[in-house]
């Protein structure tokens, strides 16, 4: 589903230049879930970045379901994007005017599902994640835990073939930590290809393979199954 090969990216301030990729190279089959660790500064949320396509690589190769994406311009970019990838924060990223129900529809408004299918989608996906109950609350009326339910269901509502996940508990007590890493791995057995940052090792035992990464680097890859 992913192969990116010798992939480098660089950050220029005044005088210095950061590198923040240098020649990182791996493969994600689908199906595959996939955690990413490092210590801070690693280029880890370049990388999700990049892969995402929130942002431009500086050089190397990027291809995404067989297609080389690196020198795709926005607007192909963005088309892959919200058809293709669900994105899951530290920080839920829910937008606070908005009802539960409306943030996970907002995906839904944009790839231009019509209105009646949205609101069947919506629910089912809201029943799915049990946060149902609080489809007309609004973001700052729920927990942390029920916050980051309705940023995964928002992640999935498009039926994404991958999700980005980057630091999804950091947020979280463990127990609501580990409730949301139970729908990731569920979404998971149910076919969806997942790359997660994480600094935790309790969270990286839910994924099947270990990506460590230094100073931009792959250092080792561990198989856990
Ligand atoms: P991580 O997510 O593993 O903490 P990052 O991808 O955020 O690592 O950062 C990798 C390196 O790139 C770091 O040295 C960081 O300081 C640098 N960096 C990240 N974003 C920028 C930016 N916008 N401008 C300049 N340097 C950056
Ligand atoms: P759920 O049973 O829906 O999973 P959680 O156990 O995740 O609920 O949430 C803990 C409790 O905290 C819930 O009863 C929730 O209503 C309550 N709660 C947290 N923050 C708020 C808030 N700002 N307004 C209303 N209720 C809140």
């Amino acid at each position: 589903m992913i192969k990116i090969t010798d992939l480098e990216k660089f950050y220029k301030t005044e005088e210095l230049q950061t590198i923040a990729l240098n020649k990182l190279s791996f493969e994600v089959k689908k199906g595959e879930f996939v955690a990413v660790m490092g210590p801070s500064g690693c280029g880890k949320s370049t990388l999700l970045n990049i892969l995402g396509m929130l942002d431009d690589s500086d050089g190397g190769s990027f291809i995404f379901n067989g297609e080389e994406v690196i020198n795709y311009n926005e607007r192909k970019r963005a088309n892959i994007r919200k058809h293709n990838i669900g994105f899951v924060f530290q920080s839920f990223n829910l937008i606070d005017q908005l009802t539960v129900f409306e943030n996970v529809e907002l995906p839904l408004i944009y790839t231009g599902v019509k209105k009646a299918d949205r609101k069947k989608k919506v629910e089912e996906v809201l029943e799915k994640m049990q946060i149902m109950h609080r489809r007309n609350h609004f973001p700052q009326q729920l927990s942390g835990g029920q916050q980051q339910r309705v940023a995964v269901a928002r992640a999935v509502v498009n039926d994404p073939k991958l999700i980005l996940a980057d630091e999804p508990t950091g947020n979280l007590d463990s127990s609501n930590g580990n409730e949301v890493m139970d729908l990731l791995t569920e979404l998971n057995a149910q076919g969806t290809t997942i790359i997660m940052v994480t600094h935790s090792e309790h969270d990286a035992k839910f994924t099947h393979r270990i990506i460590r990464m230094l100073d931009g680097q792959k250092v080792t890859e561990n198989s856990l199954i």
